[in-house]
């Protein structure tokens, strides 16, 4: 497979089908849908499924029908991670070829994680480099396979953010592309994808800016293009704490957002900083949308995250 983009945009989605869509993934697909739609670019949609122990049956189908309440239509045939191990494989072996890879015995914990894709949180603790000089094959067991990071800064221009400076080595250390049980971790699974879709533009959630710097290096390993990155601001609870994703659960099959729809995404685009017009109350989710398309500009984009509240969340929040 090559990279299709051929010289136009191609954004994406990319849920995790852990749970229902959320007002805080709300954010991330109109974002990034009204930020290629707004260049006249494709929006594509992918399954990120390889973690099967966080999976919830149906989630991925619920999360597609709620995108479709809410307009938000996606171009092409939906992409699934899991049917993408081979492709993952290539890569992967390119990397041990070229001797950055080390197969490694330490952390459990790390290696239940590498699937999904992490959190800051998760970013603590740097990984020791404890079995760069090899394990002992003979006795230990074969947890993971890390990739050597270097001792320099990766940097790149986020839309919203600006610069962004980070040392692998001080954050995540050599960081895992497999597990031991041949699953391949979110790191890799997510450059292979987006280089074969074609994805040029990735739009996300802050809460993926400390992957980025990762993901930059293993392109720059593969020699795959770099897209360009924005990251939107995190929606919290009122009390600005971290949203949990059983709040504001956003679910077809609980028919928690039947005609909340365009309250929902006038909310989600003043979030984003734009200022919807008055008269577009009471408009169709498709008029909305297209509104949001012609605004949508990521200097406008808030510095800060926030709750996103309207009598129409609240209303979520005691339906669930
Ligand atoms: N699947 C990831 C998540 O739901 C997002 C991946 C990405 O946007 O790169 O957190």
């Amino acid at each position: 497979m090559s990279n299709k983009s051929g010289g136009s945009v191609v954004g994406r989605f990319a849920p995790s089908p852990t749970g229902a869509l959320h007002t805080g993934s709300l954010v991330a697909a109109v974002g990034s849908y009204l930020m290629a739609k707004q260049r006249g670019g494709r929006w594509l949609l992918r399954v990120d499924d390889l973690d099967a122990n966080r999976q919830v049956p149906g989630m991925a189908d619920d999360i597609m029908r709620a995108l479709e309440l809410f307009g938000l239509l996606w171009d092409g045939e939906v992409a699934y991670q899991s049917r993408h191990r081979e492709e993952y494989l290539h890569y992967f072996e390119l990397l041990q070829q070229a001797g950055m890879l080390y197969t490694c015995g330490c952390s459990r914990k790390e290696i239940a994680r590498s699937a999904s894709a992490p959190h800051q949180e998760d970013d603590a603790i740097p990984y020791s480099g404890r079995c760069r000089g090899g394990i002992n094959a003979a006795t230990a067991v074969i947890r993971s396979w890390r990739v050597r990071v270097p001792d320099e800064e990766i940097s790149f221009l986020d839309l919203r953010r600006g610069t962004v400076c980070q040392k692998l080595s001080t954050v995540s250390g050599d960081f895992i592309l497999r597990r031991g049980d041949g699953e391949f971790a979110y790191q890799l699974a997510v450059v292979v994808d987006d280089y074969l879709a074609g994805v040029n533009q990735v739009v996300r959630g802050e809460d993926l800016l400390s992957s980025t710097p990762r993901q930059i290096y293993l392109q720059r390993l593969l020699s795959l293009p770099r897209p360009d990155y924005c990251h939107l601001p995190l929606v919290t609870g009122s009390d600005g704490a971290k949203l949990s994703k059983r709040d504001n659960l956003l679910s077809h099959q609980l028919g928690t957002i039947s005609g909340r729809e365009p309250a929902l995404l006038l909310a989600v685009l003043s979030f984003l900083g734009l200022n919807p017009p008055n008269e577009l109350t009471g408009s169709s989710c498709h008029t909305i949308l297209q509104w949001g398309v012609s605004h949508f500009s990521p200097p406008l984009l808030p510095v800060r995250g926030g709750s996103i509240s309207t009598a129409s969340t609240e209303w979520l929040k005691m339906s669930v």
